[in-house]
């Protein structure tokens, strides 16, 4: 048996991020990672996704290069070179990981962690004990139950293609269906999307969602609301058939799931800990990322709470030093979490959407705009940008902050922090705009 002071199950974005702290501030800690160092975002997640976001960018930028007077001869796309060349560099990802815990003085131990007891857990038969043990074992997508579904493939499935296919399903609304579909579309395949209901992002602000739904239409993505697949059978010629109920089939050279993610806990032997995970396998922690067992802690995506990388990161920064750098109080407010979307255009959005805040605060007042940004100005293709702030109260503090259009994704970091400390419209109105830019519309709203 070998003894730590703290131990990481899952060397993902949490893992790694509590480990390297906790080591900082002087404790002796061990990270055990089953797969790929760097856990979802680096390997399957946000870098190979923000890799495909950029590549159907250039491909528009190609789009729309004539209206600045480039006249383009015969342009090639290979999709697998993109993805030789993304795979190469999260290759190197994992190396920077390794090489970065390696000089914090964390171990790393590569196997499958599961619990012995509530301080000891066991990987390939070795057995590790610590007074602390934090799981950020993260998740996994989820694919419904229906015959053939097997047939599909999932947003790990999406990043190990090495062909593009020609017509493809994208199955959900969420924000991973709605970029995945996108980079298809931006590269050039048909693309259409079965979404159950009645619109896609469904918790985020009406003006986005209906700003999305519109330009994605207007791209070429086809919107098949109201939609449950019922079966997925492969045809002679390698297509795939999707029975989309009431008689209504679909016929397409891929299909993607992209119907939510499952907590990775079920094979961890939590009973052995005392400690249970609901039915989504998702671990009930304290504001404090404590678990009901002394002693063991959760964070990043098994605790179902903003499932973001720079979330699971930072729960984890702040436990370290709650647990080894005497900070008693240090934790993670979850309130007002930015967040982007890499869609085309993309979305930035911070705090309350406008149902939200009228439904729990007085005196809400919003401010909205809505223009073609300055570069399509001499373009073909012209998407639109909409902004609104959500302020409540007699002082108009702002509790909500969204966009969507180009820029959106770059834009947002820094109205997050004046959201966070509590700016009002009259410091927005006080701030002298950059021009000529998109963001400036945030300070210049009447
Ligand atoms: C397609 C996609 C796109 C995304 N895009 C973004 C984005 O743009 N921005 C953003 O902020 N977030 C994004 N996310 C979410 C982000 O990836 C996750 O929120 C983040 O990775 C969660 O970190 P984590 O530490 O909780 O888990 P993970 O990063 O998933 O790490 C968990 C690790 O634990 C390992 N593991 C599991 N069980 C065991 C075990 N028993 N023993 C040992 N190891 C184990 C796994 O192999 C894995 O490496 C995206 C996710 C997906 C799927």
């Amino acid at each position: 048996m070998k003894n730590y002071d703290y131990i990481a199950i899952g060397g993902g974005s949490g893992g790694v991020a509590t480990a390297r702290r906790a080591a900082e501030y002087g404790a002796r800690a061990l990270v055990v990672e089953a797969g790929r160092l760097g856990g979802t975002c680096v390997n399957v997640g946000c870098v190979p996704k923000k890799v495909m976001w950029y590549a159907a960018g250039i491909a528009q930028t190609l789009r729309d290069a004539p209206g600045y007077g480039f006249s383009m001869g015969e342009v090639h796309f290979d999709w697998n070179t993109l993805k030789a060349h993304r795979d190469a560099y999260i290759t190197r990802l994992n190396g920077i990981y390794a090489s970065m815990l390696d000089k914090a003085g964390v171990d790393v131990v590569r196997g499958f962690a599961r619990f012995v007891d509530p301080r000891t857990i066991e990987v390939d038969g070795e057995r590790f004990s610590a007074p602390h043990i934090v799981i950020a074992t993260g998740g996994r997508p989820l694919v419904p139950d229906i015959p053939g579904a097997e047939l599909g493939i999932d947003s790990d499935g999406f990043f190990a293609l090495e062909q593009q296919p020609r017509r493809v399903a994208v199955v959900g609304a969420g924000y991973i269906a709605v970029e995945l579909a996108g980079v298809f579309n931006g590269l050039g395949s048909e693309v259409s999307m079965l979404v159950r209901g009645p619109h896609l992002l469904r918790p985020f602000d009406a003006m986005l969602r209906d700003e999305l739904m519109a330009q994605m239409q207007e791209d070429g993505v086809r919107l098949h609301f109201g939609t449950q697949l019922r079966g997925v059978s492969r045809q002679a010629d390698g297509t795939l058939r999707l029975d989309c109920g009431d008689g209504g089939m679909l016929e397409v050279d891929a299909l993607v799931w992209a119907t939510g993610r499952r907590a990775n806990t079920g094979a961890l032997r939590l009973e052995a800990a005392g400690l249970a995970a609901d039915d989504k396998g998702v671990i009930a922690t304290d504001a404090f990322q404590n678990t009901t067992v002394p002693g063991i802690y959760a964070i990043g995506d098994i605790t179902g709470r903003a499932e973001l990388t720079p979330v699971a990161i930072a729960a984890g920064r702040r436990l370290a030093a709650r647990l080894f750098l005497n900070q008693p109080d240090s934790r993670l407010d979850y309130d007002t979490i930015p967040t982007v979307i890499f869609s085309h255009p993309p979305i930035g959005t911070v705090g309350l959407t406008e149902d939200e805040a009228r439904s729990r605060l007085a005196d809400v007042k919003v401010y909205t705009t809505r223009f073609t940004g300055m570069y399509h100005a001499l373009t073909e293709h012209r998407p639109k940008t909409a902004m609104k702030l959500v302020c409540a109260g007699p002082e108009e503090r702002i509790v909500g902050a969204h966009v969507i259009g180009d820029g959106a994704d770059e834009m947002l970091q820094g109205f997050a922090v004046a959201v966070k400390m509590g700016a009002r419209k009259a410091d927005f109105d006080d701030t002298i705009a950059i021009h000529p830019t998109s963001a400036e519309e945030f300070v210049t709203m009447r």
